[in-house]
């Protein structure tokens, strides 16, 4: 039976997706459910884990039906999924003992604090690549055993089990227990260097080895579920950000990814070897394919397409975050008005969490365009600042840069920061790279793709933006930023 599709399941924070995509990488239907955020107090966040199953699973029947597919269709189901957020279940029962811990839940700030104080924080980032915050699963993980009733002796009997979002919709596909090597760097837990849960951090956090998942390749087959009716082979599972990595087939040494939502997340390919940072980046595993792991590293920015909404929601500048780049063309530049977004503190390189954000160089001439313009440019030089960083780390530049995501249909956005960076910017046809990427992977581990070569060729470029900038104007504008950041640090305040 000639297999026509690869499922992905694209599990977000807001929402559950399916996807069926086609073997030239087209989107042939999608799916999509939203689900409730609970916010049990002031900086809590949590999601029910059995709606995120059962939403879950009702988009991959939706997207089926639309298109008409059967399980005979369908080669393989690849998962993708919200990073970190910390579920714990019971074995015997597969019933959560507690809502899932959100990645952007701020309960376990102060174990965080705490793990500081003791001295813990190098030990954390040399094993793991990460910073010890409360975004991570590990410290969620050891909330939940000292404040659910029972839950730390249940544990320390083998009687639960830890896991990430993939683990948990794979557990209640197949009936596994497992996680992948890219979720799995992002516990705070697994010792990214010698590829093992990590003794030492799960002493510190008081988490018996017992209820934590095996972690295998992203691409492999796990098992067959028959969630969906017939058999079909479930065969990737990956963190949504290294999906988006995967899915740019952004596969080489040097190749990088920057997705433009809310925030940014700039990733690179740095290979065979894990690269740690100086500077406040991560490290983190990209994906393990059969015996091979490749690793990125990743630099963040906060507020990004925020900035585009506060436009529109606080400002009333512009009516729709589209309209941004229309307003943006009617000047030829911003006029030495910069736009510093820090509303919640600056990041890499400048980690200065108690900066605010600043407009700088208004003049009696500044209007609405050169604001909204300088808005959008603060988004590209942000991602130039986490680049250089990169760059110090790791020693290398990026080759080009592929964009995805909702601003990354901005074209006069993507023009800066080709400029901003020097490389080409180069955005792909589809836009959902993220479940192309878990589609990909799931796809070779059944050779509905042969190779990473043939997906390369599958790989569709859009468009592409050189940067036009002499090195004497790229300094010049990189001065006039760097200025604007500097009156926006809390010292000088
Ligand atoms: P998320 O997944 O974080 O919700 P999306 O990938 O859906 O984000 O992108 C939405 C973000 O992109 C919003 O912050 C919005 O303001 C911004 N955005 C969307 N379209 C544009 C555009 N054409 N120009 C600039 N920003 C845009």
């Amino acid at each position: 039976m000639d297999k026509r599709y690869v499922l992905a399941f694209d599990q977000g924070t807001t929402s559950s997706r399916s996807l069926l995509f086609t073997r030239d990488g087209a989107i042939a239907a999608v799916s999509q459910q939203e689900f409730e955020q609970i916010y049990p107090r002031p900086g809590w966040v949590e999601h029910n884990p059995v709606t995120i199953w059962e939403t879950q699973i009702a988009t991959a029947r939706e997207v089926m039906a639309k298109a008409g597919a059967t399980p005979d269709d369908i080669a393989a189901v690849g998962i993708t999924n919200q990073r970190e957020t910390a579920v714990v279940w019971e074995r015997a029962t597969g019933k959560p003992i507690h809502n899932a811990i959100v990645w952007q839940c701020r309960r376990t700030t102060e174990i965080c604090e705490q793990l500081k104080a003791d001295g813990l924080e190098q030990e954390f980032r040399a094993r793991t690549g990460l910073v010890v915050d409360a975004y991570f699963s590990g410290t969620k993980v050891n909330w939940l055993l000292d404040h659910v009733d029972g839950a730390r002796a249940q544990a320390e009997h083998g009687e639960l089990c830890f896991g990430t979002i993939d683990s948990w919709l794979l557990f209640n596909l197949t009936g596994r227990h497992i996680t992948d090597y890219s979720n799995a760097s992002r516990t705070l837990l697994y010792n990214i260097y010698e590829r093992r849960w990590d003794p030492v951090l799960l002493d510190a956090l008081g988490i018996p080895e017992s209820m934590l998942p095996e972690v295998v390749p992203t691409s492999e087959v796990y098992a067959e579920t028959t969630a969906l009716g017939g058999s079909i082979p479930v065969a990737s599972m990956v963190g949504d950000q290294q999906a988006a990595l995967f899915g740019q087939a952004a596969f080489n040494v040097k190749d990088s990814k920057n997705t433009y939502g809310t925030g940014c997340f700039l990733l690179i390919n740095t290979g065979s070897e894990p690269v740690p940072s100086e500077h406040g980046l991560l490290t983190t595993i990209g994906w393990g394919i059969g015996g091979e792991v490749e690793y990125a590293m990743e630099g963040s920015v906060f507020i990004a397409g925020a900035v585009v909404q506060w436009l529109r929601d606080e400002l009333k500048l512009i009516s729709s975050a589209a309209e941004s780049e229309a307003i943006a063309a009617e000047v030829p530049d911003s006029n030495g008005v910069y736009l510093v977004p820090a509303f919640t503190g600056l990041g890499a390189p400048w980690w200065d969490m108690r900066a605010r954000g600043t407009i700088t160089g208004l003049t009696r001439g500044s209007n609405r365009a050169h604001i909204v313009r300088a808005a959008l440019e603060s988004i590209s030089f942000q991602i130039g600042d986490v680049a250089r960083t990169m760059k110090k780390d790791f020693g290398e530049d990026m080759t080009e840069l592929r964009v995805d995501g909702g601003a990354s249909a901005n074209n006069l956005l993507m023009q800066h920061q080709a400029d901003v960076l020097g490389v080409p910017v180069v955005r792909g046809e589809t836009l959902e790279t993220t479940a192309l990427g878990a589609a990909y992977l799931a796809g070779l581990a059944v050779g509905f793709w042969s190779d990473k070569d043939e997906i390369r060729k599958v790989w569709k470029e859009d468009r592409r933006f050189l940067p036009q900038w002499s090195e004497d104007q790229r300094q010049q504008a990189l001065a006039g930023w760097e200025d604007a950041v500097r009156r926006t640090r809390s010292e000088l305040g």
